[in-house]
Order: structure tokens, then C-alpha cells, then sequence
């Protein structure tokens, strides 16, 4: 473990709001290290501002008006005498003028130089660089498509289905997939359209649409002069519009062999750049088993606790060591990869609407705890969600000695998990591991598409209610009658029908 460190780094303003600034600052202070928020007129009593040691306000809801204002963000940082930055992710985490304003400022950025995030911002200019270091891209352009014909031309080639992408998209946001020929010029058209407004970047380029794929992605710490060493992947194929809902580490389809050449490929690609701090590199994994570099994420990403969990690192210190000076404090050769580990993210949505967000006040959170139990939240009890940013509300992640075991673990905390006062994806994840192709690890980037009906949902309504209730009528019988061992006097039985729905179904688990 290397710890020679250089700069000083004793108070660290988290640049950033919600459960990823309350997972930093947990990792600050188990360092000794003071911490710093900054928050919007809506996020006063945030449970990121009521953990740090000190609070900045920097502006109205918007995120345009605060969170993503460099200059509050890096003034608040002198003013509370903080040396260093940390973005999370998402806002200005991947924005190369914000670390490079932030270090012109005097202070530590913690994250990769501005030079990688340029390289790895744009998504082609982070294909040629993969291309030039021998890394095995998704057959596609390198250059962008603006004209109808050619990308008509360059489709025939590539094979249709054929996936139109904005060179700055992210997020899930900014790709159309195109079928056949006829339906290119307009495709083209929109997806360039919705680019510009996005991202302020017009840019396409075209990939062939890998068809029933797994998203395979290889957490890596590098030492920004050229070493890098990677905490082994993480598969993240459940997805809706794109984005990751379900993440596992191991990941159930890999071989030993094809796990290290995804790794290796992983490495050859930071130390490509040279990379600093904590990174993700995103591969595409084809049913044929050949796999693709999708994207680089240069910052810590929402799923990061699984790697944590399975290989047993911290990757907050790993990233503050790195800032410091003191290089990577892990060892390639003592870190493996010890049991299975889960992570759903909660978000504030209706499965039933085509997940739609929604917002409302946290009434009850409770997650029972126990072995291998984690949860990283942004919120609590009586919080109101502001409908300004994401709508993930909180992860939670579960740990076992097997895949087997860490799904039985997953079903028992789903089901005693309580969130009230706000619609939510607790029933989808209960549903989604119930489906066979989930648990026999075969699934794919279509299971959502291919297997979930929001048809058959009800809105708003747990899919458990017929069953809660069953069971608390048996109950409420049961003591009525005497045949329960804890009898009750009949109005409070029914009076708590909801307390004896819930022995119900936890002693039949
Ligand atoms: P990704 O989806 O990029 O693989 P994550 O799931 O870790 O990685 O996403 C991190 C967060 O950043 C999410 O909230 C995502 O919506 C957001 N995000 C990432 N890139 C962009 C972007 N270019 N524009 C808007 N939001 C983004
Ligand atoms: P983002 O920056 O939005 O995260 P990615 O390039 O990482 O964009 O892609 C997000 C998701 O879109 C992937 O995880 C995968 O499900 C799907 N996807 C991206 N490229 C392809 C492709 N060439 N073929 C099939 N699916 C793809
Ligand atoms: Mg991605």
C-alpha cells in the first residue's frame, strides 16, 4: 500500500447533492477529512447538507442556476477554505473546464485531468483513440454522418440494424435505432436535432446495433503517469430507455478467460490516456462473446458499491489517495473478486407509466438491515423530493457468499423494505428477479423490453396488495379466533390489519 502523499488535503467541498455526496463525505470522514456541501433553495434540508461539517448555498433549484455553476461552486471552496473537489457524478463531474478552472483556482480536483475527460467527453474522438491503442470498438464511423446518402451507404456496409449516436450524448440519451434503409433520412434528421438540443452538439456517428447483448463494465484506478490496474466488472443489462436499473458483480456470462481479457482491454485503455483517479470502461458484450468498447465514464459511477462490496476496496479513498499524490493504494495482485453483490437503484417512478417520475414526500423509508446489507440514500423520512433533479432516490445493495444466496438475501430485503408517500420501482425489482432469464443469469439489454408489460401493472398500486391483504385477513382470523399465540382484542386487530399483513407474509419467507 503506497501512502507517500504530496498535497495537502484535509477539507474537501463535495460539488454535488443526493446519495452519491452523502457516500463521499461518509468516506471523508472516515479519513479524518472535513467536508463541505453546497445546495440549492430546494435542497436546505437535504440530508447531504445535514452531513457535512459546513453547507454553501450557490443559487435557485435549477441545476443550471447552482449545481452547475463552476464559478459559486469553486468560490465556496475558498471562501470555507477547502483544498479540494470532489464532482461525484453526473453535473460538472465529467466537464474538463470545471477541473481545469478548479485547479487555475489553486485547488485539487479529484478526478482525472481535463485532457482525458476531452478525449473520453466525445464519444468519437474516444473511438479513434480506442481504435489506435489496439481496443476493439463497435464496427461503426469515426468521423460524423450528416448526410442521409452516405449514412444510407455506411449503414449497407455495417449491416442493418444500425444504432445512430450523438458523439456527446449520456445518460441513455441521444441514440435511435435504425431497421432498414428507408427509415434513415429521418432518423438521422431527429436524432440530430435532439443532439444539438441536448448537448449543444450536433455530431452523429453510426454502430452496428449489437442485437440481445449484456452491458459488461470494468472498474479501473489509474495513477495519471501511465499505470493503471482494474477492480475487476460489473454487468449492468437491466435497463430501461438505456439506463441502468439492476447492477450485479461478478457477472453471471463471463468465463475466466473472457473476464481477463475484458479487464486486460479494460487497463490498455486507461493507461491509453494515461488516466487519473477512479474510471469505468463500458463494453458491449455480443451473444458470439466478442465485445466492444462502448464508452469511458471518467468519475466515480452510481454503481460503484458492488465492486466495493466484492472486491473489498474503498473507492473514495482510492480516489483521494490518487488526489494527493499518493498513487493507487491498491496492488493489482491482492485484489479478487469474494462473493456476489446486487445493487437496485431506487427511483421516484411509475413502472406502470413507462416509468415515468414522480415526486411527493418520503413518508416511510425503512430497509431492514442485516448481513451483507447496504444502503446508500438521499433522502429520508419527511423529505420532499424536488422534481429539479434525477429521480433516484436512494441504492440499495445486497452482498452474499454466492449469486444464490445473494439473490435469496435480495428478495428478503425487498420484501421487508418499506417506502411510502411516493411512487416507486420497489415492485419492479421484486418482479424482476422473479423472472427466470433474471435468475438464471441469461439476461440480456432487452429483458425490460422483452418481459415487462406496464399494461398489466397496476398504477401506483404494490403488486403485493392482494396478497398483503390475504394474509391479513388469515391473521386477523387466526387471533380473532385464538388459534394466534398473540390475541388481540378484535378492534385492534383490525385497526393494525397492516401489522398483521406484514407477520404474515415475513414468517411464510
Ligand atoms: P452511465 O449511464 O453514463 O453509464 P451512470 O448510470 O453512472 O452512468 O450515470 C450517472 C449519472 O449521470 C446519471 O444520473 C446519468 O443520467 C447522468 N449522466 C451521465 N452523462 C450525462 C449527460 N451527458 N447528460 C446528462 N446526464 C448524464
Ligand atoms: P451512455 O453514454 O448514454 O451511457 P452508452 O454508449 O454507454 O451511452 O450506451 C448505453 C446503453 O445503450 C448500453 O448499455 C446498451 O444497452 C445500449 N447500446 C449502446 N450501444 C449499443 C450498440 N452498439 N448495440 C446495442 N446496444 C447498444
Ligand atoms: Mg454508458
Amino acid at each position: 500500500m503506497t501512502t507517500t502523499s504530496t498535497r495537502e488535503i484535509s477539507k474537501v467541498l463535495v460539488a454535488n447533492r443526493g446519495e452519491i455526496a452523502v457516500r463521499i463525505m461518509q468516506g471523508l470522514k472516515e479519513m479524518g477529512i472535513a467536508t463541505v456541501a453546497v445546495y440549492s433553495e430546494v435542497d436546505r434540508e437535504a440530508l447531504h447538507v445535514l452531513c457535512a461539517d459546513e453547507a454553501v448555498p450557490i443559487g435557485p433549484a435549477p441545476a443550471a442556476e447552482s449545481y452547475l455553476v463552476a464559478d459559486k461552486i469553486i468560490q465556496a471552496a475558498l471562501e470555507t477554505g477547502a483544498q479540494a473537489i470532489h464532482p461525484g457524478y453526473g453535473f460538472l463531474s465529467e466537464n474538463g473546464d470545471f477541473s481545469r478552472a478548479v485547479e487555475a483556482a489553486g485547488l485539487v480536483f479529484i478526478g482525472p485531468t481535463a485532457d482525458s475527460m476531452a478525449v473520453m467527453g466525445d464519444k468519437l474522438s474516444a473511438r479513434r483513440k480506442m481504435r489506435a491503442s489496439g481496443v476493439p470498438v463497435v464496427p461503426g464511423t469515426d468521423e460524423p454522418v450528416t448526410d442521409p446518402d452516405t449514412a444510407a451507404k455506411i449503414a449497407a456496409e455495417i449491416g442493418y440494424p444500425v444504432l445512430l449516436k450523438a458523439s456527446a450524448g449520456g445518460g441513455g440519451k441521444g441514440m435511435r435505432i435504425v431497421q432498414e434503409p428507408e427509415a434513415m433520412a429521418t432518423a438521422l434528421r431527429e436524432t440530430m436535432g435532439e443532439a444539438g438540443a441536448a448537448f449543444g452538439n450536433d455530431a452523429i456517428f453510426i454502430e452496428k446495433y449489437i442485437t440481445d447483448p449484456k452491458h459488461i463494465e470494468v472498474q479501473v484506478l489509474g495513477d495519471g503517469a501511465g499505470r493503471a490496474i482494474h477492480l475487476f466488472e460489473r454487468e449492468c443489462s437491466v435497463q430501461r430507455r438505456h439506463q441502468k436499473v439492476i447492477e450485479e458483480s461478478p457477472s453471471p456470462s463471463l468465463t475466466p478467460e473472457l473476464r481477463a481479457e475484458i479487464c486486460a482491454a479494460a487497463v490498455k485503455t486507461a493507461e491509453a490516456i494515461s488516466y487519473r483517479g477512479a474510471g469505468t470502461v463500458e463494453f458491449i458484450l455480443a451473444p458470439d462473446g466478442s465485445f466492444y468498447f462502448l464508452e469511458m465514464n471518467t468519475r466515480l459511477q452510481v454503481e460503484h458499491p458492488i465492486t466495493e462490496m466484492v472486491v473489498g476496496v474503498d473507492l473514495v479513498r482510492a480516489m483521494v489517495e490518487i488526489a494527493r499524490g499518493g498513487g493507487i493504494c491498491y496492488r493489482q495482485e491482492e485484489l479478487g473478486q469474494h462473493g456476489w453483490a446486487l445493487e437496485f437503484r431506487l427511483y421516484a417512478e411509475d413502472p406502470g407509466r413507462n416509468f415515468a417520475p414522480s415526486i411527493g414526500r418520503i413518508e416511510t423509508l425503512a430497509v431492514p438491515g442485516g448481513p451483507g446489507v447496504r444502503l446508500d440514500t438521499g433522502v429520508y423520512e419527511g423529505f420532499d423530493v424536488p422534481i429539479h433533479y434525477d429521480p433516484m432516490l436512494a441504492k440499495l445493495i445486497v452482498w452474499a457468499e454466492t449469486r444464490e444466496l445473494a439473490l435469496a438475501r435480495a428478495r428478503r430485503v425487498l420484501k421487508e423494505s418499506a417506502l411510502h408517500g411516493i411512487t416507486h420501482n420497489l415492485p419492479f425489482h421484486l418482479w424482476a428477479i422473479s423472472q427466470p432469464s433474471f435468475a438464471d443469469g441469461s439476461y440480456t439489454t432487452h429483458f425490460v423490453a422483452d418481459h415487462f408489460d406496464p399494461a398489466g401493472w397496476l398504477p401506483g398500486l404494490d403488486p403485493r396488495t392482494g396478497e398483503i391483504l390475504a394474509a391479513a385477513a388469515v391473521l386477523s382470523e387466526e387471533r380473532l379466533r385464538g388459534t394466534d399465540p398473540h390475541r388481540l382484542p378484535a378492534t385492534e386487530c383490525h385497526a393494525n390489519w397492516h401489522l398483521n399483513a406484514l407477520r404474515a407474509m415475513t414468517r411464510n419467507t
